[in-house]
């Protein structure tokens, strides 16, 4: 008799725990130090060790945390170990980077990445940027001369003048 079980049980209850613990290992690693006292003893000692560090959270670092991250979710409804292997590297390499103390040639990395990123994901910021103004906005075309015109939103009804030709029209924002 054929018994169902889903995939993500058949891992067994020792690799869910150990997922979970490597999860959040993981993540107190990528978060970093946010959450330290301003004035700990240890926050005064990696201040100082910083020093001469590279020490910035860019576009790759970001990129590979997020990857880690996202290949951590992943690992835990597929039974591919390696991902949390391939996470672990991925943070390794940007902490390699955040404490290297060749400044110059991180940033230099960061630019040839970014060169290969940011046209990726233009469109979606685009989007996102869309998304946020509309959110605020609330956009008019002027009646006469077709002028866009940008109005903060939740002030209710409003007399509007047209910037470009002194059109004034009554809206609702
Ligand atoms: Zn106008």
């Amino acid at each position: 008799m054929h018994k169902y079980t889903p995939l993500f049980w058949s891992t067994g209850t020792f690799n869910l725990v150990k997922n979970v613990l490597c999860y959040l290992i993981l993540t107190i690693l990528v978060t970093g130090v946010h959450d330290l006292k301003p004035n700990s003893k240890f926050l005064q000692r990696l201040q100082l060790w910083m020093r001469g560090r590279y020490g910035q959270n860019d576009t790759l670092n970001r990129f590979l945390n997020y990857l880690a991250l996202l290949l951590l979710i992943i690992s835990f409804f597929v039974r591919f170990n390696w991902l949390v292997l391939i996470a672990v590297i991925l943070i390794a390499i940007s902490y390699w980077r955040l404490f290297s103390k060749q400044i110059y040639r991180q940033v230099a990395i960061n630019r040839g990445f970014q060169r290969i990123w940011l046209p990726l994901t233009r469109p979606f910021s685009r989007l996102k940027y869309s998304i946020t103004q509309h959110w605020q906005y609330r956009f008019f075309h002027c009646s006469q001369c077709h002028q866009r015109i940008r109005i903060p939103r939740h002030h209710g009804r409003v007399r509007i003048t047209c910037p470009k030709c002194g059109h004034q029209f009554e809206a609702k924002v």
